[in-house]
């Protein structure tokens, strides 16, 4: 199991090295900004919905190495995803990672967020994971820009 750890810990530090998408995102829909006192973590998420559809992703972030591996998750797993899913996607992770039953992942069928559920076992980073996700929510439902 150690070793599990060590690859899970491995992947969370290279998405904070080299996060997918952490760059503006010109004519954005939607935008939100999140912050988590406990840690100090901030983040801004950028959506561009059209047709229905998200099509570009995008945020910036500052804080600790989860809170940056996991925004930069959000991105990938919520681009292409229709508008009327994202509320589930995000309630999926939010929930494999404060919800009460601990969720069967395995790193080959659920690849990243695998790597990410592994924070359950520390339940002081859990919003530190969870931020860009909720962010994600907040920017769908009350963070238009009037672009688009
Ligand atoms: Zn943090």
């Amino acid at each position: 199991m150690e070793e599990l750890q060590d690859l899970y810990q491995e992947i969370i530090l290279s998405h904070n090295k080299r996060p997918r998408n952490e760059r503006d995102l010109p004519g954005c829909t939607h935008e939100a900004e999140g912050y988590n006192p406990l840690c100090g973590d901030k983040v801004k998420v950028f959506l561009k919905v059209e047709g229905g559809v998200v099509v570009d992703v995008s945020f910036h972030g500052e804080g600790c190495a989860i809170s940056r591996a996991s925004a930069s998750m959000m991105t990938e797993r919520l681009k292409g995803c229709p508008e009327a899913e994202i509320d589930r996607r995000v309630a999926e992770v939010v929930d494999m990672l404060a919800g009460p039953v601990e969720p069967a992942l395995d790193l080959a069928r659920d690849g990243d967020l695998a790597a990410l559920a592994g924070v359950r076992k520390f339940p002081a980073r859990i919003k530190c994971a969870t931020l860009a996700w909720r962010a994600a929510g907040e920017a769908l439902h009350h963070g238009k820009t009037g672009a688009g």
